[in-house]
């Protein structure tokens, strides 16, 4: 199946680093007829505006990239607002879009969803098969929900709901504030200041032996269009590169991008995490779909987008 270009399109979250990369996809494909609706028009914790929203405007097809995310500090010190927000969000979103007709629903899931120790590279099958990792359990959890709604309403009502669990993700428009940002643009911002100030080091957290999977925003946005063409599955479906790098190792390439020539310091009173999550991507390649923007490039970009957008450093 191949979308009509006027089809109408939902686009949930496009303010957000995975949403606005959606949009962009969609309109470089010459989709003409989508929706979207910021934060302040539509919260989407709140019932009756997301079914008020779904019956006036009737979308045909839905990308659900709205969610409270955040990096492994604020994802502790706050799980009652990632678990309660993001149930709120996908149990809206996706009972609305059932209920108004929707045609197919993409929803975006988490590799957090995963137990701690699941074997490496993760097959979609290892979800529930093992304590979650505690520093976002809570986010996880809700996640796992969406999917069980997504699967229950596949299930019970024949509704095309397909949910995709993404890697990383990182790329412009991503979150900079030191405390509430994930790994890759709060080193990057890091590496930056202290080139600018002259630093003679910057501090990563935890052991530095962490190792994660870092897929390029506009890689997903590519592929959650391609799986909405082509995917009807019931069961999840990861999306990643494949590919992992040492957290050690990622903050030497941000040296390199950056510029920056000072020492990397290492804060073992900050929390590691799970020790690695790499997707097994076998049944993404078997859909024939592959990355394209490699770690460097995707970084280059990422950072020239930081240097344009000074106002991305204010929040
Ligand atoms: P996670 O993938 O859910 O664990 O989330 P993050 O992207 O926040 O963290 C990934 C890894 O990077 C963890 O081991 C962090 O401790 C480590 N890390 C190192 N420096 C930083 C930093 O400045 N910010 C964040 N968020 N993580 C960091």
């Amino acid at each position: 199946m191949q979308l009509a270009t006027d089809a109408k399109i939902y686009v949930a979250g496009h303010g957000g680093l995975v949403g606005s990369a959606i949009v962009r996809r969609l309109q470089a494909a010459g989709y003409r007829n989508l929706l979207t609706r910021s934060r302040a028009e539509v919260d989407l914790t709140d019932r009756d505006a997301v079914d008020d929203l779904f019956r006036a405007e009737k979308p045909e097809y839905v990308f659900d990239a709205a969610a409270k995310v955040g990096g492994i500090q604020v994802n502790e010190r706050y799980p009652a607002d990632f678990i309660r927000d993001n149930l709120l969000i996908q149990t809206n979103v996706v009972d609305a879009a059932y209920r108004a007709g929707v045609k197919k629903l993409v929803f975006l899931g988490t590799s957090c969803i995963y137990p701690k120790l699941a074997p490496q590279p993760v097959k979609e099958e290892y979800l529930l098969t093992g304590p979650l990792e505690p520093t976002n359990e809570a986010y996880a959890i809700a996640k796992v929900s969406g999917i069980k709604l997504c699967q229950a309403y596949r299930k019970q009502f024949g509704f095309n709901a397909i949910t995709l669990m993404p890697t990383n993700i990182y790329g412009p428009g991503d979150n900079f504030n030191l405390e509430t940002s994930h790994v890759l643009p709060a080193l990057l911002r890091k590496c930056h200041e202290a080139k600018i100030g002259a630093s003679p080091r910057v501090i990563v957290w935890g052991s530095g032996s962490p190792r994660r999977e870092f897929l390029y925003v506009d890689d997903l946005a590519d592929a959650c269009v391609h799986l909405m063409d082509c995917y009807d599955d019931g069961q999840i479906i990861n999306v990643g590169t494949g590919e992992d790098v040492s957290i050690a190792d990622l903050a030497h390439l941000l040296k390199e991008v950056t510029g920056y020539r000072g020492d990397i310091e290492f804060d073992l009173s900050k929390p590691d995490g799970t020790p690695r999550k790499l997707l097994d991507v076998s049944r993404l390649t078997a859909t024939g779909w592959h990355y394209r923007t490699d770690l460097r490039s995707g970084i280059e970009n990422t950072y020239r987008w930081f240097l344009d957008n000074p106002e991305s450093r204010r929040t």
